[in-house]
């Protein structure tokens, strides 16, 4: 038996068991070098999968199963779009009353007529609802509407009322 494993052991064979090994050897640096790559570009913790992809063969089966779907560099570019996504959507917003996609600059919904905006009555800037002071030229801004005159008379006759009491107010 070992006569004939002698016979068998010819220096060929021997260079050729070598080669086999050398390219199995390449074969496994390469699969944790693409470990560490791959889970490198997708964010993932590449100093762990190392351990995991030092185990022959295995190691880079169990990775490539369990790896994170998405590339970093995808994912940065999808959370890109999604921001410019509400950008947009900030900017063309839709009528409240109708649904109408209206611009940020919109002062009436050109479908129904609803106000959007007010404008303000020195610069006639639009203005949002929200706002109590126009920021382009720091006017106070009155509330909307029929509310605007009542708003008016009410701070009118806050104002005599003040101005009974403190003459320098009605100045
Ligand atoms: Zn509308
Ligand atoms: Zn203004």
């Amino acid at each position: 038996m070992t006569e004939l494993l002698a016979q068998l052991w010819t220096p060929e064979v021997k260079m050729a068991v070598m080669a086999v090994l050398a390219v199995l050897v390449v074969l496994y640096v390469l699969c944790i070098v693409w470990v560490v790559r791959d889970a490198y570009m997708r964010g993932a913790r590449w100093y762990l999968w190392v351990i995991i992809s030092l185990v022959p063969v295995l190691g880079p089966i169990v990775y490539s199963i369990m790896r994170p779907p998405l590339m970093q560099m995808d994912r940065n570019e999808q959370e890109l779009e999604i921001a410019l996504k509400q950008r947009q959507l900030a900017k063309y917003g839709e009528c409240a009353q109708c649904g109408y996609p209206v611009e940020a600059d919109y002062v009436l919904c050109p479908q129904c007529h609803t106000q959007l905006k007010n404008l303000c009555a020195r610069c006639d800037r639009a203005l949002d609802p929200a706002w109590t002071v126009c920021p382009y030229c720091a006017t106070p801004v009155a509330p909307a509407g029929a509310d605007r005159r009542a708003a008016r008379r009410r701070s009118h006759a806050a104002a005599a009322l003040e101005g009974e009491n403190n003459p320098r107010l009605e100045a």
